[in-house]
């Protein structure tokens, strides 16, 4: 079923006309209203009355979560804030959050694609949609939940958490189609599972999942232990929200972007010169059609790659899954790592100041990572002198080390070199922003 069958199954050439109609009255639109891009054109001496076609885009320059942020909180809104009638955020995975605020038209089409979504997910209006995204500043919950309202479903707005109440919620109102992120949809799987035989009494039938990277194999998990079909849901808040892109149910083989709003592309991470269909690189969003905060070119950071699948139903583009996120993801020893984990174990203990790097380094072919860190400033009164004074024996130093050590390993499954350095020396990045990845083995 679809939403909008004409939109989704429309031939990619008259795709590509209302992309090229749009994009040419976006720009104008941005450069009328976004004082950042005037700027930013206008320095590059890009005439944006030349760009006609959706092809001409690459003429025009990249945006970076940095310039969002150097445009925090307000900067890049468009429409005057009497028009700006939501606010969301970034989870913040990589950083202070970026800010969103959406007009009226923006809510529109962020329900129509999560609309669109949710019926490319199996959904019909009729069924119910047991929300388990988070409500609040993250996108998830209230975009799944004005979409699945469009699209004639009866939404249960459960949020994350309450995970016993969730399973009651399930089993008494019989919701077909549920949305959270897949290791959320494990947690609900593994405790009906082993808690309790109530299996057969769930109703689900679909699954959508997103929100972070996922694979086959817990997709196949997912499926057996809740009996239903999972599929992909892809967005980012700066773009949007989650339904910019979604995967077939019954292909399940990649995620149609909804092209007439999102445009995307994919560009290499060196070279960031746009890559051809099949290739992996960053994938790259243009807002076709926003009025409260238009992006153009947003570098999403995310890895994947574009295809057309031409025995699909749908026409748009399908995106792969996400391979992981190309500023801050390292794979060490098959394990996926992000930065942000190792900062979310440092948070508690003030032993440690917020400056912190992980070194990368590759010893007999395989990679290790040492957490250099910074102690903070009260610590220098129990152990009275510098670090490189006191050199490596001291057991103070070796109790917090080996603290550390133990806790990364047993939340993060790796095992970490520690490193404790002296306040204020570990450098700092040349915009001021601390460098959190040293990796040495490029
Ligand atoms: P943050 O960047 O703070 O996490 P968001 O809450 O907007 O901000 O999350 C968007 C990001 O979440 C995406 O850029 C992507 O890295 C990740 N993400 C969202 N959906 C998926 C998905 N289906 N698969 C993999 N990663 C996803």
């Amino acid at each position: 079923m679809y939403f909008n069958e004409r939109i989704e199954t429309m031939p990619v050439n008259a795709l590509r006309k209302i992309q090229s109609e749009k994009l040419v009255q976006q720009l104008q639109y941005m450069y009328r209203n976004q004082p950042f891009y005037k700027k930013l054109w206008d320095e590059k001496n890009i005439n944006i009355n030349k760009i006609k076609s959706i092809h001409d885009i690459q003429l025009l320059p990249l945006t970076t979560k940095d310039d969002l942020r150097n445009n925090y909180p307000f900067g890049l809104f468009a429409a005057p804030h009497e028009d700006i009638i939501r606010i969301h955020c970034s989870s913040g995975s990589t950083g202070k959050p970026t800010v969103v605020g959406y007009t009226k038209n923006d809510l529109d089409i962020f329900s129509e694609t999560v609309a669109r979504s949710l019926c490319c997910a199996g959904a019909k209006p009729g069924m119910k949609l047991h929300n388990a995204y988070g409500y609040g500043l993250f996108t998830g919950g209230l975009g799944l939940h004005y979409g699945a309202e469009l699209l004639g479903m009866s939404v249960i707005p459960v949020s994350g958490g309450m995970t016993e109440r969730q399973i009651m919620l399930l089993q008494d109102f019989g919701a077909e189609i549920i949305s959270c992120t897949p290791s959320y949809a494990l947690v609900l799987a593994d405790k009906i599972r082993n808690e309790d035989p109530r299996l057969k009494k769930i109703n689900l039938k679909y699954a959508v999942l997103g929100a972070e990277p996922w694979t086959e194999a817990i997709r196949k998990e997912v499926e057996q232990k809740l009996g239903v079909i999972a599929t992909n849901i892809y967005g980012l808040s700066e773009i949007c929200g989650p339904g910019i892109s979604q995967e077939d149910f019954e292909e399940k083989n990649g995620s149609h972007i909804w092209e007439d709003h999102f445009y995307p592309e994919v560009i290499d991470t060196e070279t960031k010169q746009p890559l051809a269909e099949g290739r992996d690189g960053i994938l790259v969003f243009t807002t076709l059609t926003k009025t409260g905060m238009p992006l153009m070119r947003y570098m999403t950071n995310d890895i994947c790659c574009l295809f057309y699948d031409k025995a699909s139903k749908r026409t748009h583009v399908k995106m792969s899954g996400i391979k992981g996120r190309h500023d801050d993801m390292l794979i060490i020893r098959g394990v996926n790592l992000f930065h942000t984990q190792v900062e979310a174990l440092l948070e508690h203990h003030p032993e440690f100041s917020n400056n912190y790097q992980l070194i990368v380094e590759r010893e007999n072919n395989l990679d290790k990572v040492t957490v250099a860190i910074e102690l903070s400033e009260y610590i220098y009164r129990e152990i009275g002198n510098s670090i490189e004074t006191l050199g490596e024996s001291n057991l103070y130093l070796d109790k917090l080390k080996h603290g550390l050590h133990e806790r990364i390993k047993s939340n993060i499954g790796l095992s970490m070199d520690i490193q404790l350095r002296d306040l204020s020396s570990i450098p700092k990045s040349e915009g001021g922003k601390l460098k959190r990845i040293v990796d040495l083995r490029k």
